[in-house]
């Protein structure tokens, strides 16, 4: 199948390896993705695990297990990424709805 975040891969090829944990993000772009992919299919333990530690202490765990449930996930653009030493930016706009609303669009960088 192809993969959920759009890349045009095999999911195997793409997000798969990085949500079983058996091989690590080679790039902030591919870190993203599977976050990404993480949203797709409600890994929501892959998504605490790769929160910037820096922030995981403002992460709210129940509300963000909530709203993922009562989401679906309809489309990934990354528009730009780039990586300097360890830190990488990547800048995405991420499409989904919540239950029968409207769909919404998250702009990130
Ligand atoms: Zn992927």
């Amino acid at each position: 199948m192809n993969c959920v975040c759009g890349s045009g891969e095999t999911y195997d090829d793409c997000c798969g390896p990085l949500l079983a944990r058996t091989r690590p993000a080679l790039g902030p772009e591919a870190l993203m993705r599977s976050r990404y992919a993480a949203y797709v299919l409600k890994d929501f333990d892959y998504i605490v695990e790769t929160t910037d530690p820096d922030t995981t202490h403002l992460f709210d765990h129940d509300s963000n297990r909530a709203w993922l449930a009562q989401s679906s996930f309809v489309g990934l653009q990354v528009l730009a990424s780039a990586e300097k030493g360890s830190r990488g930016t990547v800048e995405f706009i991420a499409r989904y709805q919540r239950g029968d609303g409207p769909q919404q669009t998250h702009h990130e960088r």
